[in-house]
């Protein structure tokens, strides 16, 4: 199997040569050459595997380059019910991701697939700790070492720490803007012991640690002679590990291969909805593609309109689901690609205008970059939006109704799922975070805290371990420098 870039990059690589690596060389993002196909009878084997096992299988089609008993392994060492303890009451953990009937409703049925029930409670999870694992295995391989830099507003940074804690050949240097995050993310981090995590708790905002984070991706040679990698969204091994859920669900969710799902997905990045795309070209029979947005609605306005519209900083609103408080979707490119039928001459011109013009148009008529918009609907997305009003009512509707307590985003996934169930196909909505994380909207929708699982309960009286430093980036490379070991 091998990858080639949205915008054309020829030279082609297999999965463990882009496994380290972030952005193509021109700049675009790797896609395999072609989606890998799913058989019926394969769906049918499939259907009484463990996650890991199925893990395994769908991995197997797109990692060809490792071999096979080392890769059945990794799947082994990550998904296991050990590390995805965090299931509620009455789940079963060795499910990894337990799928919960929600709501049956003129013939419709409401599903919730828990995807959040691993070390940081989110989601990132499901990936992360692969990566950890598939980083730790490749290093090994090749004898080399790897410092992961990034900055964090919560979630992302939590899920990389938990996953690299540990590892041989790894550290982590993570930015969090000091005090702007909430006490139980802070604690989360901070509280971490393991001398390979480095906490920088920087005196500005997230923007100013996203800048720095810049900064030295620009430094090549500081980058190439510390070692410096990332894990961001754009990671393809990332986007890989997320589309054996969809898998699972579907399996979960159907007795035979004649019927359908749809997933809606609580969307930022457009990294989760992207793996379902993935999931669907490869053959997997979903129905529909829900992206829900919250305020910040750039994904929402392009499946209405075909206007892709990025917004700057001070356009984009501070929401009660942080996680989803994204302005311009660092993998939405991908889909693009697809949509254009590969077209990477075309890829590359428009997300040029993306940096020059703010957006792009593929709405046809005058002044428009393209009329693709109109034949969307082979790809079966469909979108809508949330607010925090729709947040507060949605957990308060589905604690009364069915006494499950849902985080904000995926508040925002329910909220736009029930607009788009029809009878005879399950919808599924994935269940980005538990509740724990975002405690100040569940107090302000039911008056009470949220459960937080076994372990959890006095993590902010650990002691915390981190370095306070200006929003310098001499300050923070010389601090990297001194820390890597190397
Ligand atoms: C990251 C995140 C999202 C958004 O996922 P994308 O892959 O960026 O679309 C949604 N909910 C939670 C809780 C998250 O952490």
């Amino acid at each position: 199997m091998h990858y080639v870039s949205t915008r054309g990059h020829a030279a082609a690589q297999n999965f463990s040569e882009i496994l380290l690596g972030g952005l193509a060389p021109d700049g675009g993002l790797y896609l395999p050459e072609k989606y890998p196909q799913v058989t019926g009878a394969e769906l049918d084997q499939w259907r009484g595997l463990s996650y890991a096992d199925l893990a395994f299988e769908v991995l197997k089609k797109f990692a060809t380059d490792v071999p096979a008993a080392d890769l059945k392994a990794l799947a082994h060492k990550t998904y296991s019910a050990e590390v995805y303890r965090n299931a509620r009451a009455g789940e079963d953990a060795g499910q990894i991701t337990p799928l919960r009937l929600l709501e049956e409703k003129d013939g419709g049925k409401l599903l919730l697939q828990g995807l959040s029930n691993g070390p940081t409670l989110a989601f990132k999870d499901m990936a992360m700790q692969l990566l950890g694992n598939l980083f730790e295995y490749t290093l090994a391989k090749n004898d080399a070492k790897l410092n992961i830099f990034g900055a964090t507003s919560g979630d992302t940074g939590s899920a990389a720490e938990y996953a690299m804690r540990g590892k041989k050949g790894i550290r982590v240097f993570m930015l969090s803007p000091h005090k702007k995050m909430s006490a139980f993310q802070t604690a989360q981090m901070f509280s971490l012991q393991d001398p390979n995590i480095f906490n920088i708790a920087v005196e500005g905002v997230f923007d100013d640690c996203q800048d720095m984070v810049k900064a030295v991706s620009n430094d090549h040679a500081f980058k190439a002679s510390q070692k410096i990698g990332t894990v961001n969204s754009i990671n393809w091994a990332r986007v890989v590990a997320q589309v054996v859920y969809y898998f699972r669900g579907y399996l979960s969710a159907t007795t035979s291969n004649d019927q359908k799902v749809s997933f809606t997905v609580p969307s930022g990045n457009f990294g989760n909805i992207c793996a379902g795309h993935i999931a669907r070209m490869m053959g997997l029979p979903i129905d529909k593609l829900v992206a829900a947005t919250n305020e910040n609605d750039v994904l929402d306005e392009f499946f209405r309109t075909g206007i892709y519209r990025v917004r700057k900083s001070a356009e984009t609103y501070h929401t009660s689901s942080p996680s989803m408080d994204i302005s311009k979707a660092s993998n939405f490119e991908r889909f693009i690609h697809d949509l254009l039928d590969g077209d990477s001459e075309r890829v590359r011109a428009l997300f040029h205008k993306v940096e020059t013009a703010g957006g792009f148009s593929l709405a046809g008529g005058p002044g428009s970059d393209g009329d693709e918009f109109a034949k969307i609907g082979r790809f079966g997305f469909q979108s809508g939006k949330s607010t925090h009003q729709d947040r507060l009512a949605t957990i308060r509707d589905i604690e009364q109704r069915y006494g499950v307590t849902i985080d904000t985003h995926t508040a925002d996934g329910v909220k736009v799922a029930r607009e788009y169930m029809v009878p005879g196909v399950p919808m599924i909505v994935l269940e980005t975070a538990l509740p724990a994380k975002f405690n100040e909207t569940i107090r302000e929708a039911l008056g009470r805290d949220a459960e937080r699982p076994a372990g959890f309960e006095n993590i902010e009286a650990l002691p915390q371990r981190f370095e306070v430093m200006a929003a310098d980036v001499a300050q923070v490379k010389a601090f990297i420098a001194s820390h890597t070991g190397l």
